[in-house]
């Protein structure tokens, strides 16, 4: 049976590359009718940040990714928090001890042990005689326990991307696997914890590439079966000058969290990650639910190349999701995203909401479509100038107060969208003018600007009658 797992480590952070290692192993699960599971990787108590698993919690549901195992969920597999499983690493590092594949060091920490040029630990008790090994055990002295690496030889795995990679054993480390304080070392326990829960298939990052033959040696030591190994290539950010590198926060927000506060929704950030080098061999459809995202995932469509993260895109994809959306919805997440709206606004709220639906890639976007709503704008005549109406500011001003008479006619209660329009076509007919000509002057007039969401009855509408007449006067005065 597939079995894959996220492990984060609690760091109160989900960069977009976990975001993506942990969906890929969910959906792949998934698509297999396979178990996904989460394991809280919390040794490195240095690094440790409190609440950083409901957050890791609260990530994933956002994501909709759902583990079947996990801290919370439980399973045959637990516990699934690391620092819960410590007579469990203790007692597999022991059992290599026993098996010559580890042994026993007694070094000082504060002593300098490194091998020269090859820097690692320069192995002085990889050949303690029995006797003085006891000694030490017997007088209590502090121990680590450190992994036996062949010295000559080399290591060969194989990578679903990368085929097989070999790596000479000289170059491997007699690394640590039991700290002295008895806690295990990310190196030794994700071996450890990867075999007791029964996980097939590894995805992760290929920074872990070099330390798999480490892993690969502790599954032979224990004549374990070796899992299945898929290396992802890194999640690339785009620099100024164009080149990529790493993404990182100076590229802008990193964290599934920042882009959700940002104003883009979790189910179209977990479509665009998953696209993040993986494609679906057979169709070119982009917009995936999280079903048709199982129902497609297959890891040869895995890419092996770096993916770099593309802002454009990501809205792109946002803003099909808004599309989709209904405007009730949409117009009730998009108030989260603006305050202190004037009292016709919030009035107007679905109506101004439906307007901005297809135009904003991202609700944050959506106060700055709105300033000339919220504020008077700043009248500049040059932009009663448009060709294709035959408008200019002479015309303009001169039609201008014709239409202030005509509105100030209408009646609050007709103050809205259809009975405006209606009253400006009679309007137009009667004077044989262009409408074109007349829905010009007044966007302009009202809005302060020639591109705005809606038309100038929709903004007069919005605005209200008496706010709507002070802008026309405004702004030819
Ligand atoms: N705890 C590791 C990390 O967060 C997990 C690596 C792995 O998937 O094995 O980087």
């Amino acid at each position: 049976k597939v079995r894959t797992r996220f492990a984060p480590s609690p760091t109160g952070y989900m960069h977009i590359g976990n975001l993506r290692t942990a969906l890929y192993g969910y959906l792949y699960a998934k698509a297999q009718k396979g178990d996904f599971i989460l394991r809280i990787e919390d040794t490195d108590r240095t690094r440790y940040v409190a609440d950083a698993v409901d957050f890791i919690n609260r990530t994933l549901e956002m994501a909709h990714i759902v583990p079947d195992e996990g801290p919370d969920i439980g399973g045959d597999c637990g516990p699934y928090v690391q620092s819960e499983r410590m007579d469990i690493y203790k007692k597999y590092a022991e059992e290599l001890v026993k098996t010559g594949h580890a042994y026993y060091c007694f070094c000082d920490p504060d002593e300098d042990h490194s091998a020269g040029e090859f820097g690692g630990y320069d192995r002085t008790c990889r050949d303690l005689d029995a006797a003085v090994i006891e000694q030490h055990l017997k007088n209590g002295d502090p121990y680590v326990i450190r992994q036996k690496m062949p010295l000559d030889g080399s290591t060969t795995f194989f990578d679903v991307l990368h085929g097989n990679i070999t790596i000479p054993n000289s170059e491997l480390e007699d690394q640590v696997l039991l700290k002295r304080d008895g806690m295990p070392t990310y190196n030794f326990a994700n071996v450890i914890d990867d075999h007791l829960m029964g996980i097939s298939h590894i995805m992760r990052g290929a920074e872990f590439i070099t330390s798999t033959p480490k892993y690969i040696l502790l599954y032979e030591a224990y004549g374990w079966e070796v899992p299945t190994f898929i290396h992802l290539a890194p999640v690339m950010g785009k620099n100024d000058d164009g080149s990529v590198s790493k993404l990182s926060k100076r590229h802008g927000a990193t964290s599934f969290d920042d882009l959700v506060k940002l104003g883009y929704l979790p189910e179209a950030i977990t479509n665009y990650v998953a696209l993040l080098g993986w494609n679906p061999k057979t169709t070119n459809q982009e917009i995936f639910s999280m079903e048709e995202l199982i129902a497609h995932f297959e890891l040869d469509g895995l890419s092996k190349s770096p993916a770099v993260f593309d802002y454009d895109k990501l809205g792109w994809i946002n803003g099909e999701y808004f599309k989709a959306m209904s405007d009730e919805e949409f117009a009730k997440r998009a108030h989260d995203f603006v305050e202190n709206l004037p009292d016709y606004l919030e009035k107007n709220w679905q109506m101004v909401a439906a307007l901005l639906k297809t135009r904003v890639q991202r609700f944050s976007d959506v106060k700055d479509e709105i300033d000339f709503l919220v504020e008077m704008p700043a009248f500049d005549a040059d932009l009663y100038n448009n060709k294709r109406n035959k408008v200019n500011p002479e015309k303009a001003a001169e039609l201008m107060p014709k239409l202030v008479e005509l509105l100030e006619g209408v009646s609050e209660a007709d103050w809205h969208n259809d009975s405006l329009y209606a009253k400006l076509e009679e309007y137009i007919a009667a004077q044989e003018l262009k409408k074109g000509l007349v829905m010009w002057v007044l966007r302009i007039g009202v809005a302060g600007k020639s591109v705005t969401p809606g038309g100038a009855t929709e903004i007069l509408s919005v605005l209200g009658k008496e706010n709507s007449l002070a802008r026309l006067q405004k702004s030819l005065a």
